[in-house]
């Protein structure tokens, strides 16, 4: 399979799951996930009219981005050291990992010392799983009105990546949670979230039945990554 055939697939998935959900399938925007593939591969998505990717790890990015047009929008998808953060604020669309209070803080800083306004999402842990970087749920809760008033980040909504599940089934109810924290706190911090970043390969499907804006995928499109390399 081809990575413009892939795409195809995936975007027609999208499509149905929209249907299915009775959203407009625009409404949802596929984040292609980059991490470990060659520029090549990144340029073939390109070329298919893919024009947002998604990395996971700070110089990953930095080093494949000048190689694309300035047009295309990259997305750190993965936990952001707050060494890089100075070096990643002026190339990122967005950042869906902002995974503290005090990461939180000390981006919105830097921005400030830099004239930007990132948009940003709150990574929550909605399993409270140790293994996952993320808010716990009840942290989020407690520290939003204190984030909803940083002057320089624009907080856009919330991200979660749940333990891997065989049956996406399984992963419903932390698509839904993470749906229904998020209405909670706009009604907290009385402003909109609209960005609801869930759902990769195996399970965008039911993400974006359950609210899904932005699905994360990788895998479907570039093939299994090799770690070995
Ligand atoms: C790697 C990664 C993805 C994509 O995973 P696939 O299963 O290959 O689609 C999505 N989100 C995050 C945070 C990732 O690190």
């Amino acid at each position: 399979m081809s990575i413009a055939k892939n795409l195809e697939l995936v975007r027609n998935q999208i499509a149905d799951a929209a249907a299915v959900a009775g959203r407009p399938a625009n409404e949802i925007t596929l984040v292609a996930v980059s991490k470990t593939k060659p520029v090549e591969d990144i340029a073939e998505a390109i070329a298919a009219e893919q024009t947002v990717f998604g990395e996971n790890k700070v110089q990953e990015l930095l080093a494949k981005i000048p190689q694309f047009p300035a047009e295309i929008d990259w997305h750190l998808i993965g936990h952001l050291q707050s060494n890089k953060t100075r070096k990643v604020l002026p190339v990122c669309a967005m950042i869906h990992s902002i995974d503290s209070a005090r990461l939180a803080q000390q981006v919105d800083r830097i921005a400030g010392e830099l004239g930007l306004t990132p948009s940003i999402l709150l990574q929550v842990n909605v399993a409270n799983d140790d293994a996952k970087f993320g808010f716990p749920v009840g942290v989020v809760r407690e520290e939003i009105e204190g984030l909803m008033g940083l002057e320089n980040v624009s907080i856009r909504g919330l991200m979660t990546v749940p333990a891997f599940e065989e049956d996406p089934e399984n992963v419903r109810p932390f698509f839904a949670r993470l749906r229904d924290l998020r209405d909670e706190l706009e009604g907290v911090a009385g402003k909109e979230l609209p960005v609801l970043s869930m759902g990769m390969s195996h399970d965008f499907a039911v993400a974006i039945e359950e609210g899904a804006t932005h699905v994360r995928v990788g895998s479907s499109i570039f093939g299994a990554r090799d770690y070995s390399r």
